[in-house]
């Protein structure tokens, strides 16, 4: 009987570490941000309705920090750009929002690349979809360089209506709030329609809104035998002599692919 109950609260402690926003059990991770500010975050886009959340938010003069699911964002790249053009944040919320109990390594990192190849900026933040995390997730994500993201107001926007979401966000503004809404995968009618009254009632409570993370400065990324530098990649192509190669050798301070020409392993005849 002792057993089971040990093991029952073990069980208990070990859901609590992997679900509770707060929890630091599995791993640090960021549930506040600074004091006098309050954050709006998006998750699951790029969407169909992201681009009407950027257009809300430049006519508030609101910039916001946006979680991206790799998969949306290969399909938007676009909309990814147009995100970063408006000036707000952007982190990773996995490759393909799987629950992170396995396949930690893989979706970390491929989220991660999927966004910077796009950006051609690092990312530094990720959100565990669903805020489910262990400690796999935090060595994967701290090898990676990413802060764990969590959320101090979570309106469940995604099911309520506008009127229940601002009535929730309202009610729970704090200092430093990280306030979680949803631009996908799907229409998000409600979230958009509730954001002006989201921004004017913390606003009126004396809070500044602030994007997530220290600026990033750009920094140039290597994929696929590419140099890519905020936005913009550059790919060189080479012609070698009769049994050489050309071999891509990374990029140089200018962001520039570097290739030379190398004698190939086996010799092929020349014509
Ligand atoms: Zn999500």
């Amino acid at each position: 009987m002792l057993i089971i109950g040990i093991f029952l609260l073990l069980l208990l402690a070990l859901a609590y570490g992997a679900w509770h926003p707060r929890a630091t059990l599995s791993g640090p991770i960021m549930s506040r941000g600074e004091p006098g500010s309050v954050y709006l975050t998006f998750d699951d886009g790029p969407g169909p309705d992201t681009e009407s959340v950027v257009s809300v938010l430049r006519e508030e003069g609101v910039k916001a920090t946006f979680f991206l699911v790799g998969t949306q964002a290969a399909k938007h790249p676009e909309i990814v750009e147009l995100l970063v053009k408006e000036g707000h944040a952007i982190g990773t919320h996995s490759w393909s929002h799987w629950l992170l109990l396995t396949r930690n390594e893989e979706e970390i990192v491929r989220g991660k690349e999927a966004v910077e190849i796009i950006t051609g900026q690092e990312v530094t933040l990720f959100r565990p979809p669903y805020g489910f995390r262990t400690w796999k997730t935090h060595r994967v994500a701290a090898r990676e360089g990413l802060v764990v993201v969590t959320w101090s107001v979570f309106p469940r926007d995604y099911r309520r209506s506008s009127e229940d979401i601002i009535s929730h966000v309202c009610a729970r503004l704090h200092d430093g709030a990280i306030i979680d809404l949803h631009d996908g995968p799907y229409e998000r009618g409600a979230t958009i329609a509730s954001l002006p009254a989201i921004i004017s009632c913390a606003r009126e409570q004396g809070y500044a809104f602030g994007v997530l993370g220290a600026p990033v400065a750009s920094r140039c990324v290597e994929m696929d035998q590419q140099c890519c530098l905020e936005g913009t990649c550059e790919f060189k192509r080479t012609v070698c002599a009769c049994g050489e190669q050309a071999v891509f050798r990374g990029c140089d301070e200018g962001c520039r692919p570097i290739v030379v020409c190398e004698p190939l392993d086996e010799s092929r005849s020349c014509s």
